[in-house]
């Protein structure tokens, strides 16, 4: 992969880019997405802004959200958009499979691909790009890459509003420790830029419904198991808890986190049997490493504190699976 600075002379003249991240995008994800296509709507190009899926609640009020394609629901337009692209920047994902039913289309498409993420270990797709998984977030990135290219004084309210939305989420809100000095710095540089946070924080955490909270409340209290021998803690969500709550989109969001305010845990795993297959996620707090055993035992990756995977086995035969491997590791 060449460095991301030798794409710079590819946009010198105006070109047609189509930017996408990962499926089930999250704040992360929109954010780092809407923020570049802010920036390069202003250096001239035109944008094909593309979620391999539907974006949630929580993000409808992101600048410009109205203009992202989503592949699920309308394949056709992104196909098109595709044909008509240049180049095409793969955001806060560096695995193709990650943008599951757009696997197919993307690595078809002969166009350039440019990377810009924090997750571990790459996959060898990209012709340029940047991968630091020391970055609290892709949004950082962006904002790195936007200075880099010499246009720091082009980023602006709007620009500033979607990249400190990614920061903000895959910081736990300034707490997970990839939060250095550097993010600080950038958060200062975008409010003395007019960004306005606590209506940001207002979209994002305090949006809830009713049926949301009682849903957390019913998963708290009946579908959460804590293991203090083991520093573990593990929730399961059905899909008739699903169906029996109506959960949509960006309901079970930051659920996984819970089991970690529990003094003494510091591993929580969160399984949820949704239509598609089994869905799990992982996090840690110090140093129990979530990515390799994502990895290792169900088919995923991400980050040393948080990770993700999948199973193919039943939900029920998932958690037998699940508890056997913890008692044997002792996280
Ligand atoms: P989440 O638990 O929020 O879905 O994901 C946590 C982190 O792990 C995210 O950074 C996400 O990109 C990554 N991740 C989640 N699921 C998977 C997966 O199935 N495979 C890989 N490689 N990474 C995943
Ligand atoms: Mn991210």
């Amino acid at each position: 992969m060449n460095a991301i600075q030798d794409c710079l002379s590819l946009l010198q003249s105006p070109q047609s880019i189509f930017i996408t991240t990962h499926h089930k995008p999250d704040g992360d994800a929109i954010g780092s997405v809407m923020g570049l296509a802010h920036y390069f709507i202003k250096k001239g190009h035109r944008v094909f802004p593309v979620s391999p899926s539907e974006v949630p609640d929580f993000l409808s009020w992101i600048p410009g959200l109205e203009t992202v394609y989503n592949y699920e629901a309308e394949p056709k337009k992104v196909e098109q958009a595709l044909d008509e692209s240049s180049l095409i920047f793969c955001l806060d994902f560096n695995d193709l499979g990650r943008v599951r039913t757009m696997e197919t289309l993307l690595a078809s498409a002969t166009q350039p691909k440019i990377l810009i993420d924090h997750h571990l270990f790459p996959k060898p797709y990209f012709e340029y790009g940047v991968s630091d998984a020391s970055k609290s977030s892709t949004c950082e990135m962006i904002y790195d890459f936007i200075n880099t290219a010499g246009d720091n004084a082009l980023i602006d309210e709007t620009i500033g509003a979607c990249l400190y939305t990614g920061v903000m989420t895959d910081t736990g809100s300034f707490r997970f420790p990839a939060t250095k000095a550097s993010v600080h710095r950038m958060i200062a540089d975008l409010m003395d830029k007019e960004l306005k946070h606590s209506p940001i924080h207002e979209e994002i955490y305090d949006n809830w419904t009713e049926g949301r909270m009682k849903f957390l409340g019913y998963i708290l209290k009946e579908k959460m198991e804590i293991f203090p021998e083991l520093h573990s803690g593990l929730i399961t969500i059905a899909q008739k808890d699903i169906d029996d709550y109506n959960v949509q989109t960006g309901d079970t969001e930051g659920l996984v986190n819970y089991p970690t305010s529990i003094a003494g845990i510091r591993f929580a795993t969160l399984i949820i049997e949704r239509k598609d297959g089994i869905k799990m996620s992982f996090r840690s707090k110090g140093n129990f490493d979530v990515n390799t055993f994502a990895r290792e035992h169900f088919n995923g990756g991400g980050h040393f504190n948080a990770s993700g995977g999948q199973s193919s086995q039943s939900f029920t035969e998932t958690i037998l699976r699940f508890k056997k491997i913890l008692s044997e590791i002792h996280p």
